[in-house]
């Protein structure tokens, strides 16, 4: 049987990281089995389900790169069928129609309360006969009386809910439109979902869901329901905890397959292995090792796993993601050296594409001040006279590479008997405008020669104006 696994989202806001990674395991299901993965947008709830929000999730998707085989689906599309379900329920008996008024339900819970029982709908309708549907009234599924539900979770395990705790549950409002724990099993059933994988926040919901799968004749599917995300304080993740949108950790500086693989292993292991390639994942995940436990959410080691790919990763994969943080600095890099050489430069010393597209800034974009601690520091009088020198043995180099521009460097260090960071400090401050830089060749070379000389010349005349006082 092939494998067919969903996401399911209610677009009622961004896709957060609980959700992307509930996706993220559907997804590796599906494609660990060579099956299917489904999309479908559970918007049933008008008020709150917006265009904007199915456009974010489906962005949030596309850029950790969960891509799908069949979808969006849209339950608000499929009305009709579900109807058709309904009116299937009545006329085999499975399900009846209840007349009882909000005060009846009211004053039937209230006194449930004051006895100390669960609230529940006490049948009252259960054995009327099905005959006025002008009268208003919702649909009721006719929930077995006895018995228990069992099922195995891929996660939990076994899980029993005796059929005297589930009541009779309304799967058509009073306006026609159906419930939520209706239209899953309606369209899990006609998607041919084999395994529903879902935050364990709706494991109550199972044995409902199961029993009108029975009712409507069909074995329902495996179950394998997600623990939640904590923060690192163990109360469940939320905004109080920081950044929870996945598109907030793009525009963070983030790397999707940082992301991924930090969701990955959120609540999955395999032995102690942390860094995992998006084909490894898909050959590897297995639903049994989900933890059964809920996970913390750690963003040290996030930011671990971001700076290995950004360190890792074919720099022109790198610098596909880096183009968006460049444009939004400002930063046109045709006015430079090409990004590639730029991300290696400059990979070791940046965890996130941001702090990457800030430190690319002065390979492309001229300034007229210095950092001040670095300028206070290294452009004093005393640095003018190796300033001067070393922009006098650069300026006749032809060959303008790293290992020659370091060797001037070098050389002029040793022509006015200087220690080399003497000259190469101030050289450093002169033509990055701070203090810290990638290895000085490397830096002049991607910099360029004419750029290079005028801002060491910026420097002198920085230099020379600070001596004038
Ligand atoms: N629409 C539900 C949610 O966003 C998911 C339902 C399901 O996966 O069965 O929480």
């Amino acid at each position: 049987m092939t494998v067919r696994t969903r996401f399911a989202p209610s677009p009622t806001g961004y896709l957060h990281v609980g959700g992307a990674r509930t996706a993220l395991y559907s997804w590796l299901h599906a494609r660990n089995r060579g099956g299917k993965f489904i999309l479908r947008i559970e918007d049933t709830d008008r008020e709150r389900s917006t265009e904007a929000s199915v456009q974010a999730i489906m962005d949030g998707m596309r850029w950790l790169g969960l891509d799908y085989d069949e979808g969006p689906f849209y339950q608000t599309r499929r009305f009709d069928r579900y109807g058709e379900v309904v009116r299937q329920l009545l006329d085999e008996g499975k399900a009846y129609r209840c007349y009882c008024t909000r005060e009846r339900l009211d004053g039937l819970r209230e006194q449930q309360m004051a006895n100390k029982q669960k609230p529940r709908y006490d049948g009252h309708c259960r054995e009327l006969e099905n005959g006025d549907a002008s009268r208003p009234h919702v649909v009721r599924f006719r929930n077995p009386t006895s018995g228990a539900v069992e099922f195995r979770d891929l996660i939990k395990g076994s899980i029993r809910v005796s059929n005297d705790e589930l009541d009779d549950l309304i799967i058509a409002r009073t306006d026609g439109t159906p419930t939520y724990n209706f239209t899953v099993v309606v369209d899990d059933m006609d998607m041919g979902v084999t395994q529903v994988i879902r935050g364990d926040d709706h494991v109550n919901n199972t044995p409902r869901q199961i029993n009108l799968f029975r009712a409507l004749g069909k074995e329902p599917p495996h179950f394998a329901h997600v623990p939640m995300i904590l923060g690192d304080d163990g109360k469940r993740l939320s905004k109080r905890h920081g950044a929870v949108s996945v598109m907030q950790y793009r525009d963070d500086g983030y790397l999707p397959e940082a992301l991924l693989n930090y969701l990955v292993r959120l609540g999955w292991s395999h032995g102690d292995q942390e860094v995992f390639s998006r084909d490894e994942m898909i050959e590897l995940f297995d639903l049994q090792q989900v933890n059964r436990a809920p996970s913390a959410f750690n963003t040290d080691k996030l930011l671990w796993l971001n700076h290995h790919y950004i360190k890792t990763l074919p720099a022109a994969k790198v610098a596909h993601h880096l183009q968006w943080h460049l444009e939004k600095a400002g930063i046109d890099t045709a006015t430079g050296p090409d990004i590639e050489p730029v991300i290696s430069a400059l990979a070791e010393r940046c965890k996130t594409l941001r702090e990457l597209a800030e430190g690319a800034r002065y390979f492309y974009q001229d300034f007229d001040s210095f950092d001040e601690k670095a300028a206070k520091k290294q452009l004093r009088p005393v640095a003018a006279e190796p300033l001067a020198k070393v922009r006098e043995n650069l300026a006749a180099i032809e060959d303008w590479h790293a290992e020659t521009l370091h060797a001037k460097v070098a050389a002029t260090a040793e022509q006015l008997e200087l220690g080399m960071g003497k000259v190469g400090m101030p050289l450093r401050v002169a033509v990055t405008g701070s203090g810290q830089s990638p290895d000085l060749g490397i830096t002049l070379e991607l910099i360029g020669k004419a750029r290079s000389l005028q801002r060491i010349d910026q420097a002198l005349s920085y230099i020379e104006a600070r001596a004038a006082g």
